[in-house]
């Protein structure tokens, strides 16, 4: 069943179509890499899908109900950005209590809510700490906690680990990819990154100038790329 659908989306910043009639349905539980160049429309397709912009033309729908007009807030989405802006005010526990606050979830289920979640990430018993205190690589876990302690239906993750070291990604994409496979979260994850892509996805699809240059499973784009772009963009040119 699908649990996304883009139909044939565009969003024009004045002259530039940073997304170009774009079309993509995510089956459940998929795991979907959005790969391209820096400025190929990653970034402005995952903020519709979560909400945060408006398409010029064309439909999101999630699980059948068109969200193309419904803000963040509404959307069954939850949205992990590059910089990963935590509220350095609240300890780990605030930040992620927040969301559920806001949405009058009684204290006890929030507390059952927020330990699961911080076990699941690897931080169980930080939700004291204050969270300018933790790690980069803490810090993207709190973030991304942040969002699955909503329990959306779609996890978008927009170049979460970019800031972090080559070591570091890599073992949080494996965490990543292991909590996806747990919790069987749809989950769209654009990164520039093409070995993350790779290691990371059930299908990847490759961006060009707002559109799809080519979607396919990761050994296909690999050993098959459709065009000389995405021969060249994986580095299987030779
Ligand atoms: P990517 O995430 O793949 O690097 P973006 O979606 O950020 O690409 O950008 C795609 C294109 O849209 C780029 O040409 C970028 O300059 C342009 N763009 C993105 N956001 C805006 C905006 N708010 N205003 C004007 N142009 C934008
Ligand atoms: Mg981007």
């Amino acid at each position: 069943m699908s649990v996304l659908e883009i139909r044939d989306v565009t969003k024009a910043f004045g002259a530039t179509k940073a997304v170009d009639s774009f079309n993509l349905t995510v089956g459940d539980g998929e795991l979907v890499c959005l790969l391209g160049p820096s400025g190929s429309g990653k970034s402005t397709l995952l903020r519709m899908i979560g909400g945060f912009e408006t398409p010029t033309s064309g439909h999101v729908a999630i699980d059948g109900e068109d969200v193309t007009r419904v803000p963040p807030e509404k959307r069954p989405t939850g949205m992990v950005f590059q910089s990963h802006a935590l509220w350095t005010h609240m300890n780990v526990f605030k930040n992620l209590a927040f969301g559920l606050k806001l949405r009058r979830l009684p204290e006890a289920e929030i507390k059952r809510r927020v330990e699961a979640v911080l076990e699941l990430v690897g931080l169980a018993g930080y939700g004291h700490r204050a969270t300018n205190q933790l790690s980069g690589g803490q810090q993207q876990r709190v973030a991304l906690a942040r969002s699955l302690v909503l329990e959306p239906k779609i996890l978008l993750l927009d170049e979460p680990f970019a800031s972090l070291d080559q070591h570091l990604r890599e073992r949080l994409r494996e965490e990543v990819r292991d909590i996806q496979q747990r919790l069987k979260i749809t989950t769209l994850f654009v990164t520039h990154g093409q070995d993350e892509a790779l290691a990371l996805a059930d299908r990847i699809v490759v961006m060009r100038d707002g559109r799809t240059e080519q979607a396919a499973a990761p050994d296909v784009v690999y050993r098959e790329p459709a065009t000389p772009f995405v021969a060249g963009f994986i580095g299987t040119m030779n």
